[in-house]
C-alpha cells in the first residue's frame, strides 16, 4: 500500500467501538484525551514504527520521538506528510491545530510550533491513539 495515495476507510461509530478499548474509541472517535503520563508511549524509547491504533497506516517513526516532558508521546514530524492531516480547533476556549489520521480520520492530537530542530513542530499525540509496531522499520530512511 503506498501511503502517498491515501485509500479512506469510513466505518459507522459502532463498529470502532466494538473493534476497540474504551479508552482507544474516546480518544480517537471522540477527541478525548488520555490522561498524561498515563499512557503506554509517553516515555518509550523503543525503536519502530506508530501505526494507527484504528486502521494500521504508519504515523511516526521512533526516530522523530523526543522527551517534550508533557507526558504524551511527542514526535517532532510524521512518518510522511500525508500520513497525517490537520484541522482547526476551537474547543475549550483555545485555538489548537488538530491532527488525525489521513486514512481513518481518527484523532491523534494536537500539533504546536514549540518542537525541536529540524521542524521546531511538536506533535503531542495520545499513546491510546497509536499503536507501537517494533518490526517495522521505516524503509524511507533505510
Ligand atoms: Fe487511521
Amino acid at each position: 500500500m503506498s501511503d502517498t495515495n491515501v485509500e479512506k476507510i469510513v466505518k459507522p461509530e459502532e463498529e470502532w467501538r466494538q473493534e476497540l478499548t474504551p479508552e482507544q474509541f474516546y480518544v480517537t472517535r471522540k477527541k478525548g484525551t488520555e490522561r498524561p503520563f498515563t499512557g503506554e508511549y509517553h516515555d518509550s524509547k523503543q525503536p519502530g514504527v506508530y501505526r494507527c491504533v484504528c486502521c494500521g497506516q504508519e504515523l511516526f517513526d521512533s526516530e522523530t520521538k523526543f522527551d517534550s516532558g508533557t507526558g504524551w508521546p511527542s514526535f517532532w514530524a510524521p512518518i510522511q506528510a500525508d500520513s497525517v492531516k490537520t484541522e482547526d480547533d476551537r474547543s475549550l476556549f483555545m485555538r489548537r491545530t488538530e491532527v488525525l489520521c489521513s486514512r481513518c480520520d481518527a484523532h491523534l492530537g494536537h500539533v504546536f510550533e514549540d518542537g525541536p530542530e529540524p521542524t521546531g513542530l511538536r506533535f503531542c499525540m495520545n499513546s491510546a491513539a497509536l499503536k507501537l509496531d517494533p518490526e517495522t522499520r521505516n524503509k524511507n530512511n533505510a
